[in-house]
Order: C-alpha cells, then structure tokens, then sequence
C-alpha cells in the first residue's frame, strides 16, 4: 500500500494511546476473498479496541465495493 508517514492514532477512550501496527486484513467481495497485508492500524493495548486511517478505511471500502479506485481531475 501507499506510504502512511504519520501515526497520529491519538488516544482511545479508555485513556489508552493507540500503537500504530501492521496487520493483514481479510474480507470477501463478492464471494471472493481479498487480503491486504501491511495495513496499517492504530490499536489500544488497554482494551483492544482498533482504528485505521481514513485513507486505509476509505481503501477498503472501495475495494469491498468491488470498484477500483477513481480519481477523475475533471
Ligand atoms: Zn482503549
């Protein structure tokens, strides 16, 4: 994936900060099964709870749309 610079996941809720990591996330779009390794994540260690960017987010959203990704500059 592209180059994610920061790591400003901030803090959770339950005063935890999040710690940036790199997980493998799976999803199935339209009955296929689609694998981004590397992806970057803020995760609490205090509750667990888990964060991505919204570039990330946004990424993987279009992909389980099955639709590519299209920047027009119209
Ligand atoms: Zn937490």
């Amino acid at each position: 994936m592209a180059d994610y610079g920061k790591r400003d996941y901030g803090r959770c809720p339950c005063s935890g900060q999040y710690e940036q990591r790199f997980v493998e996330v799976r999803m199935t779009v339209n009955g296929k099964v689609v694998v981004l390794t590397d992806v970057p994540q803020g995760a609490c260690p205090n509750c667990g709870s888990r964060v991505y960017k919204a570039e990330v987010l946004e990424r993987i959203e279009s992909l389980m749309k099955g639709e590519k990704v299209k920047r027009s500059t119209a």
